[in-house]
């Protein structure tokens, strides 16, 4: 496993990436971002690193909240990077699965009003 994965497409609209980000600058709001990275162990050691940017929102939400995690996708048979993106301005869900040269390998997206799309939501 890579130590590190240099995603190369926004998780939210597949726009080139300049900064070495999960989103683009279109698609992160201004304004102060906070980053946790929290070490989640199970079966498979796992690192979940969560970004919050935009304006502050009702039950402790941001307008745009990313989660990256490394997971084993059992269709492909190794790890990627997940990277689920809840965009309240909008009301949008977007997900991006990379492999590890940073590729996208597999995305969609949807309204994040519709559980089907991305499960509880967060
Ligand atoms: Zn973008």
């Amino acid at each position: 496993m890579p130590a590190d994965w240099t995603v190369r497409a926004c998780a939210k609209c597949r726009g080139e990436l300049q900064r070495g980000l999960l989103l683009c600058d279109e698609c992160l709001p201004s304004g102060a971002a906070r980053q946790d990275a929290t070490v989640r162990v199970g079966h498979t050691r796992s690192v979940t690193m969560r970004l919050l940017a935009g304006a502050r929102m009702p039950r402790g939400r941001r307008e745009v909240q990313v989660t990256a995690t490394v997971e084993l996708n059992r269709e492909r048979g190794r790890e990627e990077l997940r990277v689920q993106v809840y965009d309240y301005r909008d009301r949008s869900y977007s997900e991006a699965w990379y492999d590890e040269t940073g590729e996208i390998t597999w995305s969609k997206a949807g309204a994040l009003d519709d559980p089907s799309i991305h499960g509880p939501t967060r």
